[in-house]
């Protein structure tokens, strides 16, 4: 029997973020009911779209960052349907000539690089949101005409995992250029997901399913894993896949029939009339560019190559823009970039976790951060002691710089450690005697002298001290 492989390609939705929607000033953002709306949104006879430029000026850095082609010249298309989604039953979109076209995004999946091709990015207008109740619909404009930018990748994923690994790269790569909050939950960032097998050693590809609008990524995941043994299953006991559109029942953990191939919409394309042609003056991709701000990928490299920081940590530090902003802040300020991250990814993310509670739920100012950090560093205080302070400052809500005043600073000082040891060897005779019987006792020292200062003396400097100390018995 031979073997066939998944094959996957995604197209993304994405909300763009604009104080006005994509052909009209009404606003862009949250609102009444039924508010942000204006003859333009809803379709009027002799309405005359205007372009906004800041959705265009967002689509041009998606595309760059995606290192895709970017035309000469901007032009819209009108995809023609009816649905009452859709008031002027045609959507403004970009068929022949997407605003960005055959670049690439580098995912990582388990330590493994791959690379993801695009087929093409393109700006459109969202259309209206439906609530479907038992016998009838409700309708809110305010979403219709929202600048929605569309990227479509080649049938070039092969699993499940490489998807999810592709939609994270993306949504944080709309995170980082801040086009979007790409927040899954609102809608603001949706998937369609094409699913075929391929017989292992064909160039041929098989026939492709299409479940459309899927808005979480482990909806994503749970549906082309579906998808996949579904296919599967019909191939290998002889059956055929027909074209289609599926949609994934959640629930059931099944997928669903909804249309097939023959029921396919002809959206009769054409230019959009009431848009000329504008010209992309190679001046403006030029000030895009030069004001692009960094990405995650670039990020990382940063603080692996000039922070040292390991491949791992940079990961886990990156992967989470706010966490990144956040540790930027905090080294901002003078704290060791090493020193800060051992401390976020050795302890901090631990900490919330076990809590239950994100990085936006701390109180912690970057600038007392860096303080504490600046602390430990120049050893006034341990390592130990700056995961008690900021145990104590996030259980209790309260100041690290209090907290760090009350713990009381680090004992770094010879003369006073040198003391502390003698007064352990007095409190311990048997110690000594076990020393001089030729035991190793160093721990064991260390130990108690940890216990009586609470921890508060310098580690280093105490064993040097004790080593100093045992010779002199
Ligand atoms: P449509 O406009 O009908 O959605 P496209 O050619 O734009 O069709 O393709 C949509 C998506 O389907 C793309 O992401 C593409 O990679 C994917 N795709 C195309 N062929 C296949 C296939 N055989 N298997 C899986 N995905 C596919
Ligand atoms: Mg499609």
């Amino acid at each position: 029997m031979s073997k066939y492989v998944p094959i996957i390609g995604l197209e993304v939705h994405c909300e763009l973020k604009s104080n006005s929607k994509n052909f009209s000033s009404s606003k862009n953002g949250e609102g009444e009911v039924n508010t942000n709306l204006s003859v333009i949104d809803i379709g009027y006879p002799g309405i005359l779209p205007v372009v906004n430029k800041e959705a265009v000026r967002k689509s041009i850095m998606v595309a760059l960052a995606l290192n895709c082609n970017i035309p000469e010249k901007l032009i819209f298309d009108r995809k023609n349907y009816y649905y009452p989604d859709l008031p002027k039953g045609y959507q403004i979109t970009q068929f022949a000539n997407p605003i960005g076209t055959n670049g690439y995004v580098m995912i990582n999946v388990d330590g493994e690089d791959k690379k993801i091709t695009i087929q093409d990015t393109h700006l459109e207008e969202d259309t209206a949101n439906m609530d479907h109740l038992s016998t009838y619909s409700l309708i809110d404009y305010n979403r219709a005409g929202v600048p929605l930018l569309e990227t479509v990748t080649d049938p070039c994923i092969n699993s499940a995992k490489e998807a999810i690994a592709y939609l994270e790269t993306l949504r944080n790569m709309f995170l980082y250029l801040d086009v979007s909050d790409a927040r899954a939950d609102l809608g603001q960032i949706r998937v369609d997901v094409n699913v075929s097998l391929k017989k292992e050693n064909d160039d041929k590809l098989g026939t492709r399913v299409e479940m459309k609008n899927i808005n979480s990524f482990s909806t994503v995941k749970e549906a082309i894993e579906v998808e996949i043994k579904r296919q599967m299953d019909i191939l290998e006991s002889g059956g055929v896949i027909e074209q289609e559109t599926r949609r994934y029942d959640e629930v059931n953990k099944t997928t669903i029939f909804m249309r097939g191939k023959s029921d396919a919409v002809d959206y009769k394309y054409y230019i959009e009339p009431n848009i000329p042609p504008i010209k992309l003056r190679k001046e403006f991709i030029d000030e895009i560019r030069s004001k692009m701000p960094i990405l995650e990928y670039d990020r990382k490299n940063k603080y692996i190559n000039e922070y040292g920081i390991s491949n791992v940590d940079a990961s886990t530090l990156t992967k989470d823009k706010k966490l990144s902003d956040y540790f930027e802040s905090i080294i901002s300020f003078g704290a060791n970039p090493k020193e800060t991250s051992n401390v976020i990814t050795g302890f901090l993310l631990g900490y919330l976790n076990k809590n239950y509670k994100n990085i936006s739920d701390i109180n912690i100012s970057s600038n007392d951060f860096s303080d504490i950090i600046k602390m430990m560093s120049s050893g006034k205080i341990s390592n130990k002691q700056v995961k008690d302070i900021f145990t104590k400052a996030l259980d209790e809500n309260i100041s690290v710089l209090d907290v760090a005043q009350s713990i009381g600073t680090q004992i770094s000082d010879k003369e006073e450690i040198r003391k502390i040891i003698n007064n352990v060897f007095n409190e311990n005779p048997k110690v000594i005697e076990d020393y001089k019987a030729g035991k190793n006792v160093n721990g064991f020292i260390m130990g108690l002298i940890m216990k009586k200062t609470s921890g508060k003396v310098n580690p280093g400097v105490t064993n040097m001290v004790l080593m100093e100390e045992l010779k002199k018995i």
